[in-house]
């Protein structure tokens, strides 16, 4: 062997993904990169993404849990939670007590949610207040075309779903921004404070009524029209959820087309990989394979459909009891402790032109595999789950083992900034778990782009973890 050879033998080096893959796999690749570009478009919401979630689920011949009163080897069921949750499980031979594989990723994309008392009029125009959701750059969000999505209550009950923006003939909104030749004052303020978060106001109408004696003419054309569509008045804007998310489909982007660039990638990404690793067993796993999609990861997974709330423990009680036809608490922790997660969360890929801020021993680059961070957090690791040797032993030879090409990396520069994920939530139940996801260029950005390789491989990983562990 020559000093070459040994030199690359003894050191690590990030694989290309590409170059790892046979034709078959590229294919397959580019059909499920097809396929994940629909679900995307078709969901935009939370909501959205855990009802086409139970679609997927149903075609695949999972059935809801409150059907089964016992649970046996292979049977698949799923859970969902408040609209906004779904547990899909897989039941394993070696029984619950044993654990659970889990791979949990979230479906909430930062955006701009419509305010409970949103709508007003101003120099004519009509226009909806919003409070913005998740870790923006506001700058971002302003002149381009937003859909609204989301529900309505009437004051009977009746449920209102409103989706206005994404068909070619719909209209769409849009958050206006000053003219560069009045933007003296504006372009000299530091970026963060360039758009204030209540100048995110999203343009709606612009023609009065003749209606004499009404004094905002627009605003009452306005509600007039969103009676006539849905039969809603101003009130009802307070028993609903509106959201204004791009209006934009996810495209191939390059000449090459080898990256994927859309509206909340981050982490449907992970979502929709993880909805296609445990819809497509087909085979009886030895650990029962789990997958949960939550919301509220990006403003800290709190309230009762965030990773913090109990919906998952009481999912897989009600999971346990069914299979061993009593409830113990012992055979609960017993599950817990012998369980593993991936939480299968976005991190950030180099992007060229900001090299700077990255550490590049421990950086992720698009293209070269699913990204496996053993923690996250900011500052001295603060707010991490920080994965254990053994365990990154044991999700590694998982990894190797099913051919999965994979890279490491932390979120940026230590003292660059950070973030978290719902690891340490997943942590504090006394599971083994480690982050892992796709690398992302562009977070939460309007428009998010990542390498088709990457899904492809975060695809692979979460199938090795269901059938290797
Ligand atoms: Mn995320
Ligand atoms: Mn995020």
């Amino acid at each position: 062997m020559t000093e070459k050879d040994l030199f690359e033998k003894l050191s690590y080096k990030r694989k290309d993904a590409y170059e790892q893959m046979s034709p078959e796999q590229v294919r397959e690749m580019l059909d499920m990169c097809d396929e994940y570009r629909t679900f995307l478009d078709e969901g935009k919401t939370e909501r959205e993404c855990i009802s086409l979630a139970e679609k997927m689920a149903i075609e695949n011949s999972f059935r809801p849990l409150e059907e089964f009163d016992s649970l046996k080897p292979g049977d698949r069921v799923y859970c969902i939670n408040r609209d906004k949750n779904i547990l899909l499980a897989v039941i394993g031979e070696a029984g619950l007590e044993q654990g659970v594989n889990l791979v949990g990723a979230h479906v909430d994309s930062p955006r701009l949610d419509l305010k409970p008392n949103p709508l007003y009029e101003a120099c004519d125009m009509a226009l909806f207040k919003t409070h913005y959701y998740g870790g923006i750059k506001k700058y971002q969000w302003t002149a381009i075309p937003l859909a609204l999505h989301g529900v309505v209550y009437t004051k009977s009950g009746e449920k209102i779903e409103i989706c206005i923006g994404e068909k070619d003939t719909d209209p769409v909104f849009c958050v206006t921004d000053l003219l560069p030749h009045l933007a003296k004052d504006q372009m000299s303020k530091k970026m963060t404070e360039g758009i204030e978060g209540e100048a995110l106001n999203i343009l709606i109408g612009g023609i009065g009524a003749k209606a004499e004696g009404v004094s905002e003419p627009v605003k009452y054309k306005i509600l007039s029209i969103l009676n006539t569509l849905y039969g809603i008045s101003e009130a009802d804007f307070m028993r609903a959820e509106l959201e204004a998310v791009p209006a934009f489909k996810a495209r191939n982007v390059g000449l090459d087309e080898s990256f994927v660039g859309a509206y909340g990638q981050d982490d449907r990404v992970c979502a929709f990989t993880t909805l296609k690793g445990i819809l497509g067993m087909n085979e009886t796993p030895h650990r029962t394979a789990v997958a949960l999609l939550v919301d509220k990861e990006e403003i800290g997974s709190v309230g009762n459909t965030g990773m913090l709330s109990r919906f998952f423990e009481m999912a897989l009680a009600e999971m346990l009891e069914k299979e061993i036809g009593s409830y113990s608490i012992t055979a609960f922790n017993r599950m817990i402790r012998n369980s593993a997660c991936l939480s299968s969360d976005v991190g950030a890929a180099v992007d060229p032109s900001y090299e700077g801020v990255n550490d590049k021993l421990n950086a992720a680059y698009a293209g070269k595999g699913i990204l496996l961070m053993k923690y996250t957090g900011s500052r001295g690791k603060s707010g991490a789950s920080d994965a254990s040797a053994e365990f990154m032993q044991e999700i590694i030879s998982i990894l190797d083992a099913g051919q999965v090409v994979w890279q490491t990396g932390e979120l940026g520069k230590v003292d660059q900034g950070g973030g978290g994920t719902i690891a340490m939530y997943v942590g504090n139940l006394n599971m083994d778990v480690i982050d892992c996801g796709v690398p992302v260029l562009s977070m939460h950005a309007p428009f998010e782009v990542t390498a088709k390789t990457d899904i492809y491989m975060a695809y692979r990983a979460y199938c090795a973890f269901y059938k290797l562990r």
